[in-house]
């Protein structure tokens, strides 16, 4: 079991000072520096596989399938994006400026670090949602912060013990902690802010960030609806839909939540689902991950048996293994028990709606994080994205557009703002700074500006 202490205010202060100290020297500033802590970081990746895959297996029962996919080639991805491209990103943009601004005055827009990034994870996955971050703060040149989620022990006691053997102490550092903890964190000023993890949180941030004028990137959650239409292809719709709710056992902040099934395919869609979820299980259950730890069991376990819809396949729990059965449950009315928040488990609530209805009824919702289409009608596909808001949207599959690259990958609303991956990330912890450069010998054209005035020289 991991046994991590807190980090005590007095360290947190240590490294506070030390980030701040070694941004002032303008160390991380150098591309060399950034692509050498880049490489650093997927060595630490890449040596230390077997303890990642063994760490969020002791965490979650999470498949080493999983662990491969979604974190570590998912880190090892971004090094490597980064890598190849951070010397083009660095470099800054010339401003489609006209010819006397941008020829002549030579307007560029260079790019800048912000200072000393603070970057708070979440515990779904622990570590990609604390390292993808910073890949993006040290390749715009920034000194980071870390502060793992304490709800992952397992994968926080790595990082502590990972983080200093790879990366250079002097700017990069791990704090740990609990909502106290990082209270105190937050009463200090950063640079910036990266938070993943929920709204009611998202809001703390928020509120502290301001104090400072702090920029920040709230990667936030939600219910990210389905809506499978008439025109659907089922088999695929239930197919895809089964995939993504056994994914880490639903604990995905774009995962869908719940679906909106037209009348005329909504028997068939249950029927596909019994199919796919009994053919994916058919070795049995072990590769699915488990609920992160007893409180939310217990209140996804409350949230099922709460609902007044018919639970058609699975339903059962086992508090002893944080288990939960891959569930369907349809007739599920709009204020369900189900519907009432973010569920984060392999529970599938189907609620019957043609394309209208279901649009009413995720416009009076929050907006999510992510929003599923199953249909092959290009003109409803449009009709939906006219009236629906997202944070990105995949279309006849679950949560692909986070994997697009050099898209950006963040929510709208209550799902989050600002976002992140490639360019986007390194923007995010980039100030671009407009520089202009008049020549002496512009003179004769800037002279209308001064005083006296002349408004015969103002040419409006
Ligand atoms: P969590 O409980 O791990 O909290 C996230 C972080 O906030 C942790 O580091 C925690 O220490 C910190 N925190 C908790 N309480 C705090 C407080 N009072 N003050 C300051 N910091 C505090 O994670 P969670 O919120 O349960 O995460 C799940 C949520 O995260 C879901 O809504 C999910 O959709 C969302 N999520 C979003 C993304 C994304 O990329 N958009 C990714 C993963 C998870």
């Amino acid at each position: 079991m991991a046994s991590t202490q807190y980090t005590s205010q007095t360290d947190f202060k240590t490294s506070y000072d030390t980030l701040h100290s070694t941004f002032a020297t303008g160390r991380t500033k150098s591309i060399k520096w950034r692509k050498w802590q880049l490489k650093q970081l997927w060595w630490m990746i890449a040596e230390n596989e077997d303890r990642i895959i063994e760490a969020l297996r002791q965490e979650m029962n999470r498949p080493a399938f999983e662990t491969i996919g979604m974190e570590l080639r998912a880190i090892k991805g971004d090094v490597v994006e980064f890598l190849e491209r951070v010397d083009e990103w660095a470099e800054g943009d010339k401003p489609d400026a006209g010819f006397v601004m941008g020829t002549l005055a030579k307007a560029w827009m260079r790019k800048e670090p912000l200072g000393v990034a603070l970057i708070i994870a979440a515990w779904n996955f622990p570590l990609y949602t604390l390292l993808s971050p910073a890949i993006a703060a040290i390749g715009a040149g920034n000194a980071v912060l870390l502060k793992p989620s304490e709800l992952a022990p397992v994968a926080q006691e790595l990082l502590v013990d990972l983080v200093p053997k790879y990366l250079d102490p002097s700017a990069i550092r791990v704090v740990t902690g609990g909502p106290a903890e990082t209270g105190h964190v937050l009463t200090h000023k950063f640079n910036h802010i990266f938070y993943t993890g929920g709204g009611k949180v998202g809001r703390i941030i928020a509120e502290a960030a301001a104090k400072n004028l702090t920029p920040i990137v709230l990667e936030l959650g939600g219910q990210a609806p389905v809506i499978v239409t008439k025109s659907a292809n089922i088999d695929i719709a239930a197919k895809r839909i089964a995939h993504a709710k056994l994914t880490n056992s639903g604990q995905v902040c774009l995962n869908a939540n719940h679906v909106f099934a037209d009348p005329t395919v909504h028997d068939q869609l249950i029927e596909r689902l019994r199919y796919w979820f009994d053919k994916f299980l058919e070795n049995g259950d072990d590769s699915l991950s488990a609920i992160i730890n007893e409180r939310h069991f217990d209140r996804v376990s409350g949230l099922l048996k709460s609902t007044a819809g018919v639970v058609v396949y699975g339903g059962s729990t086992d508090r002893s293994r944080r288990h939960v059965q891959p569930t369907v449950v349809r007739d599920v009315m709009i204020d369900d028990s189900l519907l009432s928040e973010e569920l984060f488990a392999p529970i599938t609530p189907i609620v019957v709606a043609d394309v209208d209805r279901a649009i009413r009824i995720i416009g009076s919702m929050p907006h999510p994080l992510g929003l599923y289409i199953f249909s092959q009608d290009q003109g409803e596909i449009k009709h939906i994205l006219d009236n629906t808001n997202s944070g990105g949207v995949t279309i006849n599959d679950i949560m692909l557009h986070a994997g697009v690259p050099n898209a950006p990958f963040g929510g709208v609303g209550e799902s989050g703002y600002g976002s992140y991956h490639g360019k986007f990330g390194f923007d995010a912890f980039s100030h671009t700074r407009t520089i202009v450069t008049p020549p002496n010998w512009m003179e004769t054209l800037l002279s209308f500006r001064y005083r006296p005035f002349d408004l015969k020289n103002l040419k409006w």
